[in-house]
């Protein structure tokens, strides 16, 4: 009989927490569900701790909490209401807890993540802009914490599946050549390059085979995403540029591959559904049902492209941040968190992205953080810098 995992879901009313609470719904002998928290949308996270029963409810506000109070007494719930980025930390590291699913989306994610690092706990990631800001620092916490990570992310999820189970840091030792890992294209990769600048939001929010959040299917169009992808599989698998691989595969099946010295090249396939991953990393080392239903293969044709630079610059971008190092990552991310917001609000055009980010990189602090004040404050300058282009856009 399996022990009964105690989990924290942070982000749960997202498209990954949502999914997880799916995957977990499934298992009610195995998961507990003993926090979740949200920074808004509060009439779903009170119909979540109707099915869930968790110990706690998180969100940022004050003014949240109070509504969130009297909501849940009305639903007759007795889920104590938190509020604040100590509570998320507070949540993400309590000892009844053993596993943390880090769906936040944004550098908003950080701070709770590198709590359940230091806490030692079973980490599920998604937020994979905790390991582009702070790679290095959180990579680090994990490992003095003792804490277990799984990544969430479809492409890590599946490179980890890939790699031998022994794999410890080092590709080489494991006969690893190169990672490869695969982007869908996004929306726009075989829009005439003349009408890109002219596109808006709601077509870059509809993505050709993934449902997500809005900030990541702007990032999926650039693919940005997978330039914080890039950096992502960096720390995790401690991988350098030249041996990570951008591979454009339009049908999201494959969702990466490893390339073997000897020539094999070992793939994980599934449909474009997160469940997979989440219930993956969720019965580790265990498969566990996700709901998702088997791959058809018949009838399915599976191709293959290089990215082009020219019409995602931001993909070149992200691996000269990574590149450089230091701070220049979580520039990257802190500036596209800024230039993407603006372009989902209307202020700047889809064609103004990467140059906005470009501009914050140029007038970013060099050198390797120290701390992870260190990073907020990078982050902190990137966001000015980037703000400072757009208004300087729109005068
Ligand atoms: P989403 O926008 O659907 O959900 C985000 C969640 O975070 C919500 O619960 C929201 O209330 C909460 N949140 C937002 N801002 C917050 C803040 N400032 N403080 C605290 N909580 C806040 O996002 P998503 O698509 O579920 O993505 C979540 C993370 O997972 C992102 O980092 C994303 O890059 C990553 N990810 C998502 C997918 C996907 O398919 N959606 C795939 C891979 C990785
Ligand atoms: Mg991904």
């Amino acid at each position: 009989m399996t022990k009964v995992q105690n989990l924290t879901i942070l982000g749960a009313t997202g498209t990954i927490g949502v999914n997880t609470l799916d995957v977990v719904a499934r298992h009610p002998e195995r998961f507990k569900v003993v926090a979740l928290t949200a920074s808004s949308q509060l009439e779903k996270l009170v119909t979540q701790c109707q099915q869930h029963q968790p110990r706690y409810a998180v969100v940022l506000e004050e003014s949240a909490a109070v509504r969130l109070r009297s909501l849940l007494l009305d639903a007759g719930l007795k889920t104590e209401v938190l509020f604040g980025i100590e509570a998320l930390e507070f949540v993400s590291a309590m000892p009844e807890v053993d596993t943390v699913m880090a769906a936040i989306v944004g550098a908003a994610g950080l701070r709770p993540a590198m709590a359940a690092a230091h806490a030692g706990k079973r980490i599920l990631l998604a937020n994979k802009e905790t390991l582009v800001m702070a790679g290095s620092l959180f990579m680090q916490a994990v490992a003095a914490g003792g804490a277990e990570l799984l990544p969430i992310d479809s492409e890590h999820n599946a490179i980890f599946q890939s790699l031998p189970r022994e794999f410890a840091g080092d590709l080489a030792a494991c006969g690893v050549r190169r990672i490869l890992l695969t982007a869908s294209g996004g929306p726009f990769r075989t829009l005439p390059l003349a009408d890109l600048p002219h596109v808006t939001p709601d077509q870059a929010c509809a993505h050709p085979n993934w449902v997500m959040g809005k900030k990541i299917s702007v990032d999926s169009a650039t693919m940005m995403n997978k330039g914080l992808e890039v950096i992502e599989a960096h720390w995790l698998f401690n991988a350098t540029p030249q041996q990570i691989e951008v591979v454009i595969h339009p049908q999201s099946v494959i969702h990466s591959m490893v390339d073997y010295l000897d020539g094999s090249v070992i793939a994980q396939l599934g449909n474009p559904d997160m469940r997979t991953p989440i219930a993956y990393a969720l019965g580790f080392p265990e498969r566990i049902d996700s709901g998702v239903s088997a791959l058809e293969l018949f009838g399915r044709g599976l191709t293959f492209e290089a990215p082009d630079y020219t019409r995602f610059p931001c993909l070149k971008l992200a691996f000269d941040a990574l590149a450089q190092g230091g701070m220049l990552p979580a520039v990257l991310n802190a500036a596209n968190e800024v230039a993407v917001a603006a372009f989902l609000a209307g202020q700047i055009g889809y064609g103004d992205i990467a140059p906005n980010i470009e501009y914050a990189l140029a007038r970013a602090i060099t050198g390797e953080p120290g701390s992870l004040e260190d990073l907020v404050e990078a982050d902190a300058q990137a966001r000015r810098d980037a703000a400072m282009h757009i208004q300087k856009r729109a005068a």
